[in-house]
């Protein structure tokens, strides 16, 4: 080598090749004419324009940070999931994430926030994609897509408003369990450490001998869970929008790496049928008392992204990614979501997602799938077609073939879930305000809620609202109408 080696590394193009200057485009005389043989501007401003993929339609400013799962409790008895066996450690990546805002919003807004793992398992990825809340707003997914509008912004001003929100919820009396969750203290997490994560839906499990049960999942926080006022959320949305993308990156950056404990209630399978309440109704959680937690691990998240687009902003988790061991349930909710989750990743990102650093397996992927945009991998089994002669992955009922099902048969319908004993809109959020709820909490409840409703909510909705409150529980109602005279 005869020339001194740089002080700091070149400049190439995307080719890799030298580049002469980031400062002066190509052009004849000083001020003449920029050439089209400007190449590397013109990759400068192409790339440029290409920058973003769509942001996700809910959830799409998020936060996340690679980890990993360890087992610390024998739950083999209920599952043959490799990642839940004992002693196993499991690499992963978590994701939480706000819904209702875009991707500038800030991180304080009061909303749910999601809480998407994916487990890169032995057996292939295993995500896990819920919410810090364990129940929902709707639990059938033909009204997802208005619930998230009612939700969003406005079709003429653009603006969000209160007045959409009030009428879809108290027009959906099943939303009134999740709303008393986000007018509460978990409404608005301190941040994103201090928040637990609930699978929410009802999966199964499946152990080694084939005998099926039904599962939620509950991760709850090891730094305690904690909560922002309205009035410190509100402020610190207009000085720091970022506050719980920078808390979990800083955190994780100086070595102070938050966990998670997993737990399980598990409710036998024959239990379902005669089960007080419909045990696959999202707005729904199973008490304690009736199925109580079970400990089965630690998850940790030590390593930050070290590019956020590539690594978070790409992640796609998709509940249909399902190991052996573990199935779904009748949640219709959890039933939609294995078709749109995925379908919004093709949409998104592109038919290739699945090989990107954060989708990609860390076990070996032998599928049949080929080609498409970007595609990087080679399929790598021999043949396009199954079957055939030629050596090609061939799948395996016998090995893999659960019984991850239920019986069912009956007309086509359009219903809503058979009620069980005790199902109804109301009960368990009365029970939520009068037996969880101190009064202190309950005093911030009514300040939210008639807050939330004194910001342009109209007349006909606001006597809806505080009907709908005064179902939940009498007295709270009553409370909510003397803010506004009476109701
Ligand atoms: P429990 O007394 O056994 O459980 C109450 C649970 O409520 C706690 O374990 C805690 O869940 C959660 N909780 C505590 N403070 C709040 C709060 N400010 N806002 C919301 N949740 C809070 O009672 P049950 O299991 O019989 O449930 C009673 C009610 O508690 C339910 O109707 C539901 O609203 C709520 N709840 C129930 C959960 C469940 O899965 N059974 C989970 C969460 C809430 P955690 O330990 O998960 O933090």
């Amino acid at each position: 080598m005869t020339d001194a080696s740089p002080k700091v590394p070149f400049t190439t193009n995307n080719a890799g090749i030298p580049v002469e200057s980031d400062e002066h485009s190509l052009t004849v005389g000083d001020t003449g004419p920029i050439l089209l043989q400007d190449h590397y501007l013109i990759e400068k401003m192409a790339q440029f324009n290409r920058e973003r993929v769509p942001e996700r339609v809910v959830h799409a400013k998020g936060s996340g940070a690679y980890g990993v799962f360890e087992v610390t409790n024998d739950v083999s008895q209920f599952t043959k999931a490799d990642l839940f066996q004992p002693g196993k450690r499991t690499e992963m990546l978590a994701r939480f994430s706000t819904v209702a805002g875009e991707q500038g919003s800030p991180d304080t807004w009061r909303d749910p926030r999601g809480f998407a793992l994916k487990f890169y398992t032995e057996q292939g990825n295993y995500d896990l994609v819920g919410n810090n809340t364990p129940v929902f707003f709707v639990r059938d997914p033909i009204k997802f897509q208005d619930f998230i509008r009612s939700q969003k912004r406005r079709p003429d001003s653009g603006v969000r408003d209160h007045d959409m929100q009030w009428d879809f919820w108290t027009l959906s009396p099943e939303s009134a369990h999740m709303v008393t969750w986000l007018m509460g203290d978990r409404g608005i997490p301190k941040t994103y450490r201090h928040m637990n994560g609930y699978s929410s839906h009802t999966y199964m499990w499946i152990n080694g001998g084939g005998e099926r049960f039904w599962v939620k999942y509950h991760m709850k926080t090891d730094q305690g869970i904690d909560h922002l006022t309205q009035a410190d959320a509100d402020a610190l949305a207009g000085t720091d929008g970022d506050v719980h993308r920078r808390d979990l990156y800083d955190s994780i950056a100086s070595g102070n790496a938050p966990s998670w404990t997993m737990n399980v209630q598990v409710m036998p399978f024959e239990d379902a049928p005669d089960y007080r309440f419909n045990p696959f109704d999202l707005t729904k959680v199973w008490p304690h008392g009736d199925y109580p937690l079970i400990e089965v691990g630690r998850m940790t998240l030590n390593k930050n992204p070290e590019d956020f687009f590539v690594h978070i902003e790409q992640a796609a988790f998709e509940p249909s990614n399902m190991v052996p061991g573990i199935g779904p349930s009748p949640d219709k909710m959890l039933l939609g979501r294995l078709f749109s989750y995925p379908d919004t990743h093709r949409y998104r990102i592109g038919p290739n997602y699945a090989q990107l650093p954060p989708n990609r397996p860390h076990s070996r992927v032998s599928s049949y799938a080929k080609d498409g945009p970007m595609r990087y991998e080679p399929a790598h089994v021999g043949a396009v077609y199954a079957p055939n002669s030629y050596g090609g992955p061939a799948a395996d009922v016998e090995r893999y073939g659960d019984p991850a099902g239920w019986a069912t048969a009956g007309e086509m319908v359009r219903e809503a879930y058979k009620l069980h004993r005790e199902d109804d809109d109301f009960g368990q959020a009365g029970t939520q305000v009068r037996q969880v709820l101190d009064d202190a909490a309950r005093d911030r409840l009514v300040s939210n809620i008639s807050g939330h409703l004194a910001d342009g909510v109209s007349r006909p909705v606001l006597n809806r609202a505080i009907q709908y409150w005064r179902n939940v529980d009498k007295t709270l109602g009553d409370r909510v109408a003397a803010k506004f005279n009476g109701g």
